[in-house]
């Protein structure tokens, strides 16, 4: 299958789902890590121009590291609307690379910027099937299925589907150590260590399920796209 993941800003996907990212790449899949925002705000002081090339290259070591293809749509980071002209280019995300699994933030997360991906997303697996709507790229023949994944601190979230991620922890930690600014950022405008916070998150997911750690995630239902077999890892 192919399995387009797309979050809002470079740190979302190695947070809540780069372990079955890595499963899926590991046997054979093939996965695209799509990045909505270039994350220009995400510092106290460096200028958001360098900032996002900097994001820009920490996302490209951290896609790398999952076994992933890389996709910058570079909107702004905290500015992100459904307006048409976005719209339009989540369809050409999405034709461009033919998923059959789509993953991306559940609708009830914390930043404007996840719901708003969530939204475009939403929209963008409907409409990428509909010829007349024009754009570079081959319509998709089928709408594909979405899986949300987990909030901020799990809110407003039951899980349905559960992946074991212990055999690809590491390098799920390792991804998301690649985006070095977040780290430091994290620390300084939240107060939290990132790094341990997937930790405990991964770990409390794991207990729910039954292992080590875990990722969990909601699949979206819609016609037509409901698949009768589990997709995920
Ligand atoms: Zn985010």
């Amino acid at each position: 299958m192919n399995i387009l993941a797309i979050g809002a800003h470079p740190d979302d996907l190695e947070l809540m789902c780069a372990g079955t990212l890595a499963r899926y790449a590991a046997t054979g899949h093939k996965v695209i890590m799509c990045y909505a925002t270039n994350g220009n705000m995400g510092h106290m002081t460096m200028p958001p121009s360098e900032l996002a090339q900097l994001r820009m290259t920490e996302a490209k070591r951290a896609a790398s590291t999952v076994g992933a293809d890389f996709e910058w749509i570079n909107l702004p980071d905290e500015w992100v609307f459904e307006d048409e002209d976005t719209r339009r280019v989540f369809v050409d995300v999405v034709r461009k690379h033919q998923p059959q699994v789509v993953i991306t933030h559940s609708a009830s997360d914390y930043h404007p910027d996840h719901r708003a991906v969530y939204n475009l997303v939403f929209s963008a697996t409907f409409l990428a099937t509909v010829p007349q709507i024009g754009g570079p790229f081959e319509t998709l023949a089928a709408v594909p299925s979405i899986y949300c994944m987990d909030t901020l601190g799990g809110f407003a979230f039951t899980p349905e589907q559960y992946v074991d991620i212990t055999g690809v922890f590491d390098v799920k930690a390792k991804a998301l150590a690649e985006h070095e600014s977040q780290v430091r950022w994290l620390q300084e405008h939240d107060g939290i260590d990132v790094l341990d916070w997937m930790r405990v998150t991964s770990e409390f997911r794991g207990l729910q399920a039954g292992c080590r750690y875990a990722e969990a995630f909601v699949l979206e239902k819609r016609w037509p796209a409901v698949p009768a077999q589990r997709q995920l890892p």
